[in-house]
């Protein structure tokens, strides 16, 4: 049976890299060493890494007065290290509260000592089905932070609020490479590899060096000033996880780049919502116009219905479709490297679902 991986996390990657990384796991590069086993001050580890970084640049288009860093700790650990290096001057944080992941951003960058940490803006009475996009400064901030693509609530902005030339902070985990950002809107971008790159493991950060206090003395793992100057290898960098990214970088590059692939993921989850939009069973619970192009949670309003449809769809194949379980319900991912057969086949599977539970509907009413 053909299998689909509708997982958030870490989600599927591309079948030709994973075959290409079974291939020359043994030897990398007729080195005879596996890519787990070289060292990362060799020459074949450097020139992995800069083709890496360099692909990545010219993929997201990012400006040369940006930096790029290749870091571990996942994208919750920038939830303290952004605070760190980013509010110096003000101290002043303010934070758009658009769901979990940028609520536990909040958690954290309120343990950062001698910082100022404001919510300005919220989704919570919507229950977080809408994005805040008025948004109202009362005082100068080192920047304004905001969770771009909420991978759990499933929306997006696909259009940045007014900030009135506030920095902004982008946490673009579960949307990076899928969506056309434009780099030069924002003083940070960071993201988590397991989601629309690779393995877990790898983190990117990518920052306007201007913004960065060259006199700062920070704990060197998290100084951005001091793993800048190291190019990324202060210490023992992933370089498994590197490796499998740079090859999807080149896997994308391939496919046309990140223009190709929103187009495509807007053509996936355009099936999939328009579904929704006319079933009459299903619900997508984000609001249209702030819906996510990568998560699409969904429901039909009734548990033991949802538990239904997760256990039959999972045993034709649907793997992962369960919701996050702060949401309940199922949320189907579909990153880059998820095939729009895999959504076809959600679809139609959620059609003959529908149409069964009718009927059964319809004779127990009788
Ligand atoms: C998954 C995710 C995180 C957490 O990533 P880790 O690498 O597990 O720390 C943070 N933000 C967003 C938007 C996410 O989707």
């Amino acid at each position: 049976m053909k299998v689909y991986n509708f997982s958030a996390g870490p989600a599927m990657m591309p079948p030709e890299v994973v075959a290409q990384i079974q291939a020359e796991l043994v030897s990398y590069r007729d080195s005879e060493m596996s890519v787990m086993e070289i060292s990362h001050r060799s020459v074949l580890y450097e020139e992995m890494f800069q083709t890496a970084k360099a692909d990545l640049r010219e993929l997201l288009a990012v400006p040369k007065d940006y930096k790029i860093l290749f870091l571990q700790g996942g994208a919750s650990t920038q939830f303290t290290t952004v605070p760190l290096n980013l509010a110096r001057k003000t101290k002043n944080i303010a934070f758009v509260d658009t769901g979990h992941w940028s609520q536990t951003a909040i958690a954290d960058a309120r343990l950062v000592p001698e910082r100022r940490v404001d919510v300005v803006a919220s989704g919570k009475s919507s229950a977080y089905t809408h994005l805040p996009h008025e948004i109202a400064l009362d005082r100068p901030y080192d920047y304004v932070h905001l969770t771009i693509n909420n991978t759990i609530e499933g929306t997006m902005y696909r259009k940045l609020p007014e900030l009135q030339g506030q920095t902004i902070v982008g946490d673009i985990s579960s949307n990076i490479l899928g969506y056309q950002h434009n780099v030069q809107k924002y003083g940070l971008l960071y993201a988590s590899a397991q989601k629309n790159i690779g393995p877990a493991g790898m983190t990117l950060v990518i920052v306007k060096e201007s913004l960065l206090d060259k006199e700062q003395d920070l704990p060197s793992m998290l100084d951005y000033v001091k793993l800048i100057k190291r190019d990324s290898n202060l210490n023992t960098p992933p370089v498994f996880p590197i490796y499998a990214a740079g090859l999807v970088f080149q896997w994308l590059k391939k496919q046309g780049g990140v223009k190709q692939m929103q187009q495509q993921n807007e053509a996936k989850t355009a099936l999939l919502y328009d579904m929704l939009d006319n079933s009459k069973l299903f619900l997508g619970t984000a609001h249209a116009p702030d819906r996510s192009l990568t998560n699409v949670p969904f429901t039909t309003g009734s548990k033991e219905l949802d538990e239904k449809f997760i256990t039959q769809a999972e045993k034709n194949g649907l793997k992962n479709i369960r919701g996050h379980v702060l949401a309940g319900g199922m949320r189907a991912s579909m990153y880059n490297a998820f095939p729009f057969e895999g959504v076809k086949a959600l679809v139609d599977f959620m059609k003959a679902f529908e149409q069964k539970e009718r009927r059964i509907y319809a004779t127990t009413m009788k």
